[in-house]
């Protein structure tokens, strides 16, 4: 579903079909079909930058309950593209007192005391609740959240839309943020990207011709950077996303294989058996199989990584 924003672009890239009607479309929202029996606890979006979103904040959960939402809101960003340059506002470039803090965002000055870093093609932005943020122009980005529209703007580009100082400074974490974690390889076909309390968030490739099975037990989002797959009886390429939850879905990659995002709720990491490969006897792609699927069973690769992994989640 595309969703009109002032900061949106007005002709899609990334194989979405533009708008003729010259409103910039700022999201695609990806919906779950039919009515979902429980509220999703995730949500999947690409954003799609002309101008600079807001500086904003979100509530973690506690915040959130206290003033009878359900949940918070955590996010993580995968850079789809980004134009030479452009850049994402993570954190305050230092630490500020709560009261210079609403001087700054009454003043405006604000825009300036945030940390903006420049971001490329394949980068991996982790979003957690209470931290000060901001997509800069020209990027395509997916976003994976926690279900929640509650976002306390700070500042706004001059854009007059209503800004939430008293909110912001009671959920906002006002100094520089940690250090972002690195993706880390858990196989040969799945990098975890990011993992937190909410969701898991990883990068899967799948060579040409390949069959597996995703184990989707938990609320699920695939969404394919490139090449593309049968899917059941769907045939996705590019753009295109699926939703599973309490399924088991079978995926043929394509002869260009699949590049994609995957993302599934829960806390307590990355999940071992969630991508599985198919192998038929007598098959080309089981003789393929016996040659080069190593033992790499997901636990011997965690097993392997865990030192860096602890730390690199926070
Ligand atoms: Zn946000």
């Amino acid at each position: 579903m595309p969703v009109p924003r002032p900061w949106g672009v007005v002709g899609l890239k990334f194989p979405f079909v533009a708008n003729d009607e010259g409103v910039p479309i700022g999201e695609i929202r990806y919906e779950r079909p039919g009515e979902p029996e429980s509220i999703p606890s995730l949500l999947l979006k690409v954003l799609l930058t002309h101008k600079p979103l807001s500086i904003q904040v979100h509530p973690d959960d506690t915040y959130a309950q206290s003033i009878g939402l359900p949940n918070g809101k955590t996010e993580a960003w995968y850079v789809v593209s980004a134009a030479p340059g452009a850049k994402v506002a993570l954190g305050l470039s230092r630490q500020m007192t709560p009261e210079c803090f609403r001087e700054a965002v009454e003043d405006g000055s604000i825009s300036a005391l945030v940390a903006w870093q420049s971001v490329s093609t394949g980068d991996v932005v982790s979003v957690p609740s209470g931290t000060i943020h901001a997509i800069g122009a020209d990027l395509i980005i997916a976003e994976i959240q926690q279900r929640s529209d509650t976002t306390y703007r700070i500042f706004d580009h001059g854009r007059k839309r209503e800004l939430h100082v008293e909110s912001a400074i009671a959920v906002a974490d006002t100094g520089p943020v940690v250090v972002q974690a690195r993706p880390i390889p858990l196989t040969d076909e799945r990098t975890l990207l990011i993992s937190n309390a909410h969701f898991v968030f990883e990068r899967i490739r799948l060579a040409p011709g390949t069959m597996w099975w995703l184990e989707a037990a938990r609320e699920s989002w695939l969404l394919v950077l490139s090449g593309g797959a049968r899917v059941g009886s769907f045939n996705i390429a590019a753009g295109d996303a699926i939703f599973a939850q309490s399924d088991r879905v079978n995926i043929d990659a394509g002869p260009d294989g699949l590049v994609a995002l995957l993302a599934y709720s829960g806390a307590g990491g990355p999940v071992a058996d969630v991508l599985q490969r198919i192998t038929q006897p007598g098959s080309t792609d089981s003789k393929f199989a016996e040659t080069r699927q190593k033992p790499s069973s997901f636990s011997a690769t965690t097993a392997a990584h865990s030192p860096q992994r602890k730390e690199s989640i926070r």
